[in-house]
């Protein structure tokens, strides 16, 4: 499942956005955003995220 991103919690910190392979992130402002496209599902982001801003539907 691609991930979601809760940016009431999203402090724009970047690190979703390095940790992820396929830089299918990036933040506009200072919020997190996935392009759908590009991401590969790996988890990689929920699980670097200091914020837990990031979960997988369904886990
Ligand atoms: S790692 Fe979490 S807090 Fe940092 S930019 Fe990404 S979603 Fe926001
Ligand atoms: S699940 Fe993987 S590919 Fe998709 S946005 Fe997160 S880190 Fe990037």
């Amino acid at each position: 499942m691609i991930p979601v991103i809760d940016r009431e919690k999203c402090s724009g910190c970047g690190t979703c956005e390095e940790v992820c392979p396929p830089r299918a992130i990036t933040l506009k402002g200072d919020k997190a955003f996935i392009n759908k496209k590009l991401c590969e599902e790996c988890g990689e982001c929920a699980e670097s995220c200091p914020e837990e801003a990031i979960t997988i539907p369904g886990k």
